[in-house]
């Protein structure tokens, strides 16, 4: 026993020794995993819109700064000419894909998360209530326990999930307790509480989400279902109902009276972002219409946050991926400093987890590389209508919890004419997740 604390003191005194080293740059071995070089960093949580190189070591960013010695690093990547933003997060997904259930959005309606996010640089979803507290842990053993991408969830107020009508109108099973207690039992995984579809005239799936949230200490995210003018109006839900935190999506859909008669933004709208009730653009396949987007951007009513409302019904639709709803956003006047802040800090503090969405020293290195192209491009709504524009976004890199998850043009590759004959997996388990070298037995 003595004699292994006498070994660790030792082997301590040179670890410090050779961090002092590292530290005043007298070592050029490989300090860093991976290092994302000359790109514009946008990093909204920092203030940073600059050319800026990218350190990661051990899954963790490590450095950022103006340059950092290319030698110091085991893979470095040239990022020249694109843009290095934290990995996006897209807060209104469906993703509960596993069940077999027909036209559910716990079943078939929903998506395999991998399928869709790291080719658009989306490194976190949050399931935007496809699953109940009746079904939550069913979505967590098939789907969020084995996804490459970080699964996150609004739980449906509705114990049995999003499963259309039959069950969605059924106020006997809104019940907050168990809800809030299912999303305590989960609290690194359920971010929030989701209510969403309603038919009914009555407010009760929107208190019970309220309550559910409160208890759990978590936001609640709302599709506001039916319209009633009448019995429930947009207004009443965003200046008495919800609570500052708590997230009106689909805020575009002009499907609920966003904007009035006159063609104004609804004065509830404004009522509800001064008491601090958050609006998410959540496009899906039947939320966002150019008519109301465009006027209520010129008005001055931009998102908070950007996010797909993927699942079967948006994918192929006037929705394409989180990037093609960023480039509406540019398209209609947004920079791109903006619409990166709403795809990445904003989406992250909304839903309460602030280690993501940002590229501070110590983060997880969830990184995105993309190109933006100048050209002639069109963007098309939910119902069809197209709106031109010159500027696009494509994801050139991915990069998950320091991995290298995505690579469209193999820009992290050696050319295959400068490989040994005979070559096999090229990368390194420390910065590839796609073709590391297997280890020697
Ligand atoms: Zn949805």
């Amino acid at each position: 026993m003595q004699k292994t604390i006498i070994a660790t003191g030792e082997y301590s005194v040179g670890v410090f020794i050779s961090l002092l080293l590292l530290n005043s740059g007298a070592f050029a071995q490989a300090q860093y995993d991976l290092l994302i070089q000359g790109g514009h960093v946008v990093d909204a949580k920092n203030n940073v819109s600059a050319v800026r190189d990218v350190a990661i070591r051990d899954g963790k960013i490590a450095a950022v700064a103006p340059h950092i010695d290319p030698a110091s690093a085991l893979k470095v990547v040239n990022a020249a000419g694109l843009y290095v933003t934290p990995g996006l997060v897209d807060i209104h997904v469906h993703v509960y894909a596993s069940t077999g259930e027909r036209s559910s959005y716990a079943g078939d309606n929903s998506v395999w998360p991998d399928g869709f996010t790291f080719r658009s640089g989306v490194t976190t979803v949050a399931d935007a209530g496809s699953s109940g507290y009746r079904n939550f842990e069913d979505f967590k053993e098939h789907i969020i326990d084995r996804s490459k991408t970080r699964v996150l969830a609004f739980l449906n107020i509705v114990g049995a999930g999003m499963r259309g009508p039959k069950y969605e109108d059924v106020l006997a099973d809104m019940d907050p307790k168990p809800a809030a207690q299912t999303a305590l039992r989960h609290r690194d995984t359920i971010i929030g509480i989701k209510t969403a579809h309603y038919a009914g005239p009555e407010w009760t799936p929107v208190q019970d989400a309220v309550e559910a949230g409160t208890l759990a200490n978590i936001p609640v995210m709302v599709d506001f279902g039916t319209n009633h003018p009448e019995s429930r109006p947009l207004a009443d839900l965003l200046s008495k109902m919800l609570r500052p935190g708590d997230i009106y999506t689909h805020m575009y859909s002009g499907l609920r009276n966003e904007l009035d008669d006159t063609g104004h933004v609804n004065k509830g709208m404004w009522e509800g972002r001064k008491r601090g009730v958050i609006f998410d653009v959540g496009h899906g396949g039947g939320s966002f219409a150019w008519r109301v987007a465009v006027p209520a951007v010129q008005q001055g009513f931009l998102p908070d946050s950007i996010s797909t409302d993927l699942h079967i019904g948006s994918m192929n639709s006037g929705m394409k991926d989180m990037l093609n709803i960023m480039d509406k956003f540019l398209a209609i006047g947004l920079s791109v400093d903006q619409v990166i802040a709403l795809s990445t800090w904003n989406p992250a503090r909304e839903i309460k987890r602030e280690e993501l969405g940002n590229l501070s020293v110590g983060a997880p290195a969830d990184v995105t590389v993309l190109r933006l192209e100048q050209g002639t491009f069109g963007f098309t709504d939910i119902y069809g209508a197209r709106l031109a524009g010159t500027q696009k976004l494509t994801c050139e890199l991915t990069i998950k919890n320091g991995l290298v998850v995505y690579d469209l043009n193999g820009i992290t590759r050696p050319d295959w004419t400068t490989l040994p004959k005979g070559y096999m997996e090229t990368g390194d388990a420390r910065w590839d997740g796609i073709t590391p070298a297997k280890k020697k037995p």
